[in-house]
């Protein structure tokens, strides 16, 4: 059996006016993602993973932040058409496990529906999809609020 490993990282600064979406959950906030797509940091992050686990390059090769047409985009759609590369290659997901981040708001209440949601994206059950929120201790750009950011790690296997 074959089996890969792949992190992804990003960041994106926090705005007013915009929803803030984290694994494909809109979050009640003040503040919200600033990104050219809907800035879904989490989902992102997953979707660099993936890519990463198979030498494919990052998102920014597919879904260039200067073409019109991922203006406004879904990211679960964007994880969508990465997922299926990975699929089409012969491989499946094991497990995925994040970080997310964030001084504010508190994440704890929203991560089972994110966990739900990811789940039912990727065809996965919910204990393949770890999510964890964290502070920064005021510390650095995401401690002063300035941005959220999300780590993810995804082990792909040769079902
Ligand atoms: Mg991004």
């Amino acid at each position: 059996m074959g089996i890969r490993i792949g992190n992804g990282y990003d960041i994106h600064r926090l705005g007013p006016d915009r929803p803030l979406i984290l694994g494909g959950v809109t979050i009640p906030h003040s503040l919200g993602l600033l990104g050219h797509s809907d800035a879904d940091v989490l989902t992102h992050a997953i979707m660099d993973a993936l890519l990463g686990a198979l030498s494919l390059g990052d998102i920014g090769r597919y879904f260039p932040p200067t073409d019109p047409k991922w203006k406004g985009a879904d990211s679960l759609k964007l994880l969508d058409q990465i997922y299926q590369m990975i699929q089409e290659k012969g491989w499946a997901i094991g497990n995925l496990d994040t970080v997310v981040v964030a001084e504010r708001p508190k994440l704890k209440p929203h991560i089972v529906e994110m966990q739900k949601c990811l789940a039912d994206r990727l065809s996965l059950a919910i204990d393949q999809i770890g999510i964890k929120a964290t502070t920064n201790e005021k510390l650095g750009p995401t401690g002063r609020e300035e941005g959220i950011a999300a780590y993810a790690v995804v082990l792909l296997v040769q079902p």
